[in-house]
This record gives C-alpha cells, structure tokens and sequence, in this order.
C-alpha cells in the first residue's frame, strides 16, 4: 500500500473536552494554523478554557515571541462550541480529553461514532486506558486511537501515538502527519503499554525515588539534589509529584499495580500518610515541599 496515496490530510479539528489539557491541544492546534472547535459538556468549563488560552497568549505576547497579528489569527481559528454536534461537524480529527473513566470515555466515543462523519478519526488523550479497552463500542476501529498529549504541548513538544487492535496504518500515517504540523514529535508506542513511553520511565524513576525515601535510605532533599545536579534540570522527582499531586501520583500507581500485583508497586506509606495529612503537593500549598516558594527554588540549593 502507498500510504502518500492513501493517506486523507488533517485539517479540521475537535478538541472534545475542554479541561487542563482540552484547551493546551485546542490552542496548539489553532497556532499552527489548524480550524478547532473546542467543546466541553459544561458551560463554565468552555469560558474557564477561553480565560485560560487569553492568559497563555498574553504571556507569549509579553515573552516577546509572538506578534498582535499571529495571537489574532490563533483567536479566530478557535471556536468555543456549546453544541457538540455542530463542534464534530465537518471535522478530521476528534481529540478526546475527558476526565479519566472508562465508561465515561466508553459513552463519548460512542456518541461520537453517532454523530461525526464516517471518515472522522478520533482519539484519545487518555493517560493510562487504552484505545483498545474503548474501540469496541465504535463501528470505526481502523480510525481510533490513543494521542497522548503532556502538558503544555508548546514546551514539552511530543505526543505519544498508540493504535488499537484494528488502527489501520493510514490512520497513524495521517495523524503523525498532522501532529508534525502542530509542532510535536509523535512517538509510536509499537505494543500496547500502559504508561506508553515516557510515563514508563518516569514510572521506574518516581518509584525508586519513593521507595528510597520510604526504606529510610535518603531524604527527599537529597534525591532531588542528586537527580537535578546531575541532569542538570530545575526540578527533581519529589518536586514533580508535588506538581502532579500526590493523590494523582498515588492513584497512577494503583493502576500499575492492579496490573502488575507485585506489592512493591503499591504506593508507599510516605505517600498514604502525606495524602492523609490532605498534604497533596502544590494544589494544597504543600507536598514534600512548601508553595509557594519551594525550598529547591533556594539559590542555595545545590551550592556545596
Ligand atoms: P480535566 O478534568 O481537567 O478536564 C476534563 C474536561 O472534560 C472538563 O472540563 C469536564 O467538564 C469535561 N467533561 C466531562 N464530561 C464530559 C463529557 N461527557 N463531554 C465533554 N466534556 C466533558 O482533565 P484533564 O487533566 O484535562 O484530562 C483529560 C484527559 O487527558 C484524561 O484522559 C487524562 O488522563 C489525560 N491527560 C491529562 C494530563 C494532565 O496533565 N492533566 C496529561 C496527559 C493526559
């Protein structure tokens, strides 16, 4: 098969779903050119996403690197859509971002199927359920899949692309495409994986990292200190938990080990007894750290 050929051009998109990371995909989409329409099921939800991309272009605009003339462009190639027939309408590609539930997601993709035009291909950014555990209650499984998203897709630059068990390869070929045309590197999970690719190896890293601290070996402190000395970045691993929160963080790792049923990957007690303390990082205003002005901020920090 040719895929040149074959391969049906991305332009028009739905981002469904308008939450933390709806309204990131919505605004890289629309400043790389691409007409959005961004749908949330809850009117608050689509002006909060409306509030959030203004703040976001006006922090560009006030970097310097971004011209009144581009931020008007974005603007007008975004659409705020409280109907969620007319935001499918006519689109190429459904980005699916909401919350992380299964049935939820299960019921989306079935109204979706209903309701978007029978080449549309449609995704989700889940983080951690599989395309394959949701394809079923479509009639289009060879255009499903997982587009996983990290936040602030303008910094962090890549997206994870997983099929499942029909996704034909025209389906990848188009998307990695399109995800190319937005400005992220799309990254192919070629089995399926729970945590995809890098959420594997941060997995590996943030349960070491735990596990350290909670076996009494080190302090948090210092695992931070070693990892950003030597990487050389401006946050370490507990500072990241604290950023995820700590009740996400906890959540993620009963997912590993409901898979997995090895005790060592259920979450530590230092974990159990900072969540029960409602201590839950820098959503609560403390984690392993203090907000907001973390101790690893310090210019001190890594001084000897
Ligand atoms: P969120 O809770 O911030 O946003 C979800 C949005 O979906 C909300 O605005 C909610 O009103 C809306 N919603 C709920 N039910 C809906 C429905 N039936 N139809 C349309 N909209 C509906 O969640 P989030 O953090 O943006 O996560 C969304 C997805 O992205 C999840 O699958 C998550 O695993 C994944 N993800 C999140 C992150 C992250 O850092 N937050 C990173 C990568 C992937």
């Amino acid at each position: 098969m040719n895929l040149k050929l074959t391969m049906s051009k991305i332009e028009r998109v739905c981002v469904f779903g308008a939450g933390t990371l709806g309204w990131q995909i919505a605004l890289q989409c629309a400043n790389h050119e691409h007409p959005v329409n961004l749908y949330d099921l809850f009117p608050q939800a689509l002006k909060n996403a409306e509030r959030n991309i203004a703040n976001e272009l006006e922090s560009w605009g006030q970097a310097g690197n971004f011209s009144a003339e581009v931020k008007n462009s974005t603007l007008q190639l975004l659409k705020f859509e409280p109907d969620p027939i007319k935001a499918v309408a006519g689109v190429d590609l459904v980005i699916e971002a909401v919350p992380e539930k299964l049935e939820l997601k299960r019921t989306v993709f079935q109204e979706l199927d209903a309701t978007c035009d029978a080449d549309t291909i449609i995704s989700t950014n889940s983080s951690s359920i599989r395309v394959s555990l949701i394809e079923g209650v479509t009639k289009r499984m060879d255009r499903v899949l997982n587009t996983h998203f990290y936040s602030n897709p303008w910094k962090s630059r890549i997206v994870e692309l997983m099929r499942g068990s029909m996704t034909s390869d025209e389906t990848m070929a188009s998307v990695g495409v399109f995800m190319r045309s937005i400005w992220v590197l799309p990254l192919i999970v070629q089995r399926e994986s729970t945590g995809f690719i890098l959420n594997r190896v941060w997995r590996s890293v943030k349960k070491e990292c735990l596990h350290l601290v909670d076996d009494g070996v080190a302090s948090f402190e210092d695992v931070d200190r070693a990892w950003m000395s030597f990487y050389g970045t401006k946050i370490g691993p507990f500072g990241l938990m604290d950023r995820v929160g700590l009740d996400v963080v906890r959540d993620i790792e009963n997912v590993y080990y409901g898979e997995s049923r090895d005790p060592r990957d259920l979450p530590p007690r230092l974990l159990l007894d900072k969540i029960g303390r409602g201590e839950l990082g820098v959503k609560t205003s403390r984690g392993f750290y203090s907000y907001p002005n973390p101790a690893y901020l310090d210019p001190g920090w890594l001084e000897p």
